[in-house]
């Protein structure tokens, strides 16, 4: 057997996100095969076998890879459109449009949301999709296939549809699937890509899109169904008031009420945006276990409002960071959410005690980590963890003058990536992505962008 390579960085600040929030000013860490063996203050150890690669971190910062916890890649090609409306209005000036992807547009849009995230620090990547029209191709294969060209870990959250305009909700009809079809797909899709292993590459979730698209039947044996397999849940949630009063209408009930009685609180669900949370739901998201994925410039850009994090994370609720589609967040970008959710929550109650810019960190990995139910894997620079890791560039005019290394990173301009690994193989070297074209995928999702718009236009 080969002797397991190792890769040395040395010189840089580091904050490990680990319990205590242990940063070194200046450190090393130490890369075997595809985990982190060691790290601390100072130069890495002497003596080290099998050294293939010694990087000089000076003027960088190390950190955990980002991890993505809400996205919508499709959207990639339907950026800048309906860019003045609150959330109904925008689904419904949209999904006419979205109804008409193919796979091809979709293999595209996911190569260029996976591209634009890279090169921005994220190494564990998430795609939530749930427009699924008939006799389109095979859509998760395509977005899986982008995700491994691009060399992220991914979690595919297989979405789906089956309440249209006819039975109360927001799409139209030729927009939706049906219940059965919607749940054999999932499932299929669990069967043939879920990886349950240590430092998998590739997992599903079982992932209906939201109370107003989605058939109570849908709920309820999407959980059954994600619990019968072993994964994980994903939806939107408590995203607005016109959504919390569509479920009062409907349902009797608020969302989170709703949703504990289909099944789906728990601590192997993750929910987006929760914004229109009470005293009592974020107690039933604590008790529970349930995670949030918040997204706080989707929320601005869509008008919904502010997310309670501080008091979510006060009473011990999972929060990770999500840029949702960018349909809603045009830049697509994680590193400048860092930013973002502190900026948004200094703005709600708690003023600026709300986060501080550790906590933000912590948002944008650990706590991602918790939510997709890997942390025991990610999120943090911890010996025998995953080599996922991102060496910030923190000495140029952007940065230089900036006191303190993790201020420089959430506060400051979106930093440069030096480097990053996953699984301790490179995917960004000099913010250049290392398996993608970069220019291509520009090229490509823009004619695909011009290809949907005429197909919509002529409809
Ligand atoms: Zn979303």
């Amino acid at each position: 057997m080969a002797a397991v390579q190792r890769i040395v960085i040395e010189n840089c600040a580091i904050a490990t996100v680990d319990a205590d929030d242990t940063e070194y000013a200046t450190g090393h860490v130490v890369v075997a095969g595809d985990r982190i063996e060691s790290l601390g203050a100072g130069r890495a150890p002497e003596g080290l076998e099998n050294v293939v690669r010694r990087i000089d971190g000076t003027g960088h910062l190390a950190t955990p890879g980002l991890v993505n916890t809400h996205h919508h890649f499709y959207q990639w090609i339907t950026r800048g459109l309906a860019t003045d409306h609150n959330l109904f209005d925008w689904l419904v000036a949209l999904y006419p449009t979205w109804a008409r992807i193919d796979e091809q547009m979709v293999y595209a849009a996911a190569q260029g949301s996976l591209a634009m995230m890279a090169r921005g620090g994220v190494t564990t990547a998430m795609d939530h999709h749930y427009v699924f029209p008939k006799g389109t191709g095979d859509l998760s294969g395509a977005i899986i296939r982008a995700a491994r060209e691009t060399g992220v870990r991914f979690t595919l959250a297989r979405g789906s549809m089956d309440r249209s305009e006819k039975d109360g909700g927001l799409p139209p009809d030729f927009a939706v699937e049906t219940l059965d079809g919607a749940l054999a797909a999932t499932e299929a899709t669990v069967d043939e890509h879920h990886d349950a292993s240590f430092g998998a590459m590739t997992q599903i979730a079982v992932a209906p899109c939201s109370p107003f698209s989605v058939s109570t039947e849908l709920l309820t044996q999407g959980a059954e169904l994600a619990r019968r397999k072993g994964v994980r849940l994903h939806t939107h949630g408590s995203e607005t008031v016109e959504e919390e009063q569509f479920c009062k209408e409907l349902f009797g009930m608020g969302p989170t009420d709703y949703f504990e009685s289909t099944g789906w609180l728990g601590e192997d669900v993750w929910m987006a945006h929760c914004v229109h949370m009470n005293d009592s739901d974020i107690a039933a998201f604590a008790r529970t276990g349930t995670g949030v994925a918040h997204c706080p410039s989707s929320n601005a850009r869509l008008a919904a409002g502010i997310a309670r994090v501080p008091d979510m994370l006060a009473a011990g609720v999972p929060v990770g960071l999500g840029v949702d589609g960018t349909a809603s967040n045009e830049s697509g970008e994680l590193h400048t959410e860092l930013r973002n959710a502190l900026l948004v929550n200094r703005l709600g109650a708690h003023r600026e005690a709300a986060l501080n810019a550790r906590q933000a960190l912590r948002l944008g990995t650990f706590g991602g980590a918790q939510v997709l139910g890997r942390a025991a894997e990610i999120g943090s620079l911890e010996p025998g963890k995953l080599a996922d890791l991102v060496l910030w560039k923190l000495d140029t005019l952007a940065h230089a003058s900036i006191a303190d290394p993790v201020t420089a990173l959430v506060l400051g301009a979106a930093a440069p990536v030096t480097l990053s690994l996953v699984g301790g193989l490179p995917v960004v070297e000099n913010s250049r992505l290392l398996h993608v074209d970069e220019d291509a995928v520009a090229r490509s999702t823009r004619a695909q962008a011009q290809r949907l718009a005429r197909i919509t236009a002529r409809a």
